[in-house]
C-alpha cells in the first residue's frame, strides 16, 4: 500500500481538536499518544443562563500534528510505503484498473492501481476527477490563547450567540496554560470578525491562529465509484463523514476509514458504514432543529435541562446521537418539543433575509 501525501514533509500545523472517547476503541494506542488533555464538563452560556453536563466518559483533546506522526508511524509499520511531496491530480481507467497521474517532487509520474482511497479533504481532488460533486464546506476559525483563571483545564465552555453564528462559541482547554476558542460561521470574513470582537470582549488575547473550511454533512455520500474496472473511495472530509450537529469530523472519518476498508477487504460495504450513515443523519436532523433557534429557543433550552436531562446528555456520547434523540423523545419531552419546533417552525420563525445561507442544510 502507497500514501501519497502532497506535503513535503510530515509536519502538520498544529490543530486542537476535542473528540469523545469514542476514538479509543477506533484508534488504540494512536488515541492515548497524541490525547494531551482531558474534559470532564461542559458548561453552556446564552443570554446570561448557564447549565453544566458532566460526561460519564471524558473526551479527549488531541493534538492533530501528534495524532498524524503517530498514525504514520503505524501505517509505516504495518508496511505502507508513506510519500511526501506527492500530489494527486487525476484518476482515469486503465487496461486493469486505474491510472493516477501524480506529481512527485515537481515531476509528473503515473502509478496503476486496483482501487484508491481519497481522504484528501473538503476539496478532494480524487473526488472531483472521479466525478463526484463539489461539497459545500463552512468555515472553523479558532484562537489559541492563555486558559483564563476562571476556566477549569477539564471544562469545556460553549456560548451560543445566534446572533453571530448559527452554530456556537467554545473554549476548549488543551491544558491547565492554553485553551482554543473559535467558531464555526457560514462566511469566512464573519468568522473573522466575530471571534476578534468575542475574544476582545472576554479580554483573551490571541496567540496564534488556526482554521481551515470543513464540509457541511446534507446528505450521504456514496463511498465507492467505479472508474472503468478500477474502484475509487472517499472517506473523511472528502466523503463529508462530518458531524453537522458540531462539524467535528474526527471520529466520523475514522468510522468511514474503517468501514471502506471492511468494504476493500470483503468486496462489499459493511456495518460500519451503515452505523455512520444513521449517525451523521441523526447529527443532521439535530442541526436542522438548532440551526434556526433565536435567542429565545436557546434560552428555553438551557431552563428546560433538568438534572435527570443533563445526565442523560452526559451518558451518552455525541458519537451516539441516534441514541441521544431516542432518549430525548421519551423522557425529555420538552425538549423533544422544542427541537421539533426548530425542525418544523424554524424557517417562517426567522427574519426574511436574516440568514441568507439558510437553504444550506436542506438536503
Ligand atoms: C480549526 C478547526 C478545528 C476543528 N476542530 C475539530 C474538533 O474539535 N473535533 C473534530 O472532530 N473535528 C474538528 N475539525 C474538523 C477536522 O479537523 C476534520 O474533519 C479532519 O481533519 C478531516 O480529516 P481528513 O483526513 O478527512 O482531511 P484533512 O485533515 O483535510 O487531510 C487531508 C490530507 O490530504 C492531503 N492532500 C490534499 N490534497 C492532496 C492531493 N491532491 N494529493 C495528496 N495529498 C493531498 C493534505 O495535505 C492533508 O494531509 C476542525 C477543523 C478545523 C479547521
Amino acid at each position: 500500500m502507497r500514501v501519497l501525501e502532497a506535503a513535503a514533509e510530515l509536519a502538520p500545523a498544529p490543530r486542537t481538536l476535542i473528540v469523545t472517547s469514542r476514538l479509543k476503541p477506533l484508534l488504540g494506542a494512536v488515541a492515548t499518544t497524541s490525547t494531551v488533555n482531558e474534559i470532564r464538563r461542559f458548561e453552556m452560556f446564552t443570554d446570561g443562563r448557564s447549565a453544566q453536563i458532566a460526561l460519564a466518559q471524558p473526551d479527549l483533546i488531541i493534538e492533530r500534528s501528534r495524532l498524524i506522526r503517530a498514525l504514520a508511524q503505524e501505517a509505516r509499520g504495518a508496511g505502507a510505503a508513506l510519500d511526501c511531496s506527492t500530489r494527486f491530480q487525476t484518476v482515469t481507467a486503465n487496461e486493469r484498473g486505474l491510472r493516477l497521474a501524480v506529481e512527485a517532487n515537481g515531476k509528473a509520474e503515473e502509478l496503476h492501481t486496483d482501487s484508491v482511497v481519497g481522504a484528501d479533504g473538503a476539496a478532494s481532488r480524487v473526488a472531483r476527477s472521479a466525478g463526484w460533486p463539489p461539497l459545500k464546506t463552512v468555515p472553523l476559525l479558532q484562537a489559541i490563547v492563555r486558559l483564563p483563571k476562571d476556566c477549569a483545564a477539564d471544562t469545556v465552555r460553549v456560548w451560543f450567540v445566534p446572533d453571530d453564528t448559527p452554530y456556537f462559541y467554545w473554549l476548549i482547554p488543551e491544558s491547565s496554560e492554553r485553551a482554543a476558542v473559535g467558531l464555526i460561521a457560514e462566511d469566512g470574513r464573519d468568522a473573522a470578525r466575530c471571534l476578534a470582537r468575542f475574544l476582545e470582549k472576554k479580554g483573551m488575547e490571541p496567540l496564534e491562529w488556526q482554521g481551515a473550511r470543513t464540509p457541511v454533512y446534507r446528505g450521504w455520500v456514496p463511498v465507492r465509484r467505479k472508474v472503468g474496472n478500477g474502484d475509487v473511495y472517499l472517506v473523511g472530509d472528502a466523503a463529508a463523514q462530518v458531524k453537522v450537529s458540531t462539524v467535528g469530523g474526527v471520529v466520523s472519518g475514522f468510522r468511514g476509514a474503517r468501514g471502506v476498508a471492511e468494504a476493500i477487504l470483503r468486496g462489499r460495504p459493511g456495518g460500519e458504514l451503515r452505523g455512520l450513515r444513521r449517525e451523521l443523519t441523526a447529527h443532521w436532523l439535530i442541526r436542522r432543529s438548532l440551526h434556526w433557534f433565536q435567542q429565545g429557543e436557546y434560552s428555553r433550552m438551557v431552563d428546560v435541562l433538568d438534572a435527570a436531562t443533563r445526565r442523560a446528555f452526559g451518558e451518552v456520547t455525541r458519537d451516539e446521537a441516534a441514541r441521544l434523540i431516542w432518549r430525548v423523545i421519551r423522557h425529555h419531552p420538552r425538549l423533544a418539543l422544542l427541537g421539533l419546533r426548530g425542525l418544523l417552525l424554524g424557517r417562517s420563525a426567522r427574519r426574511p433575509g436574516q440568514r441568507p445561507d439558510a437553504a444550506s442544510l436542506s438536503a
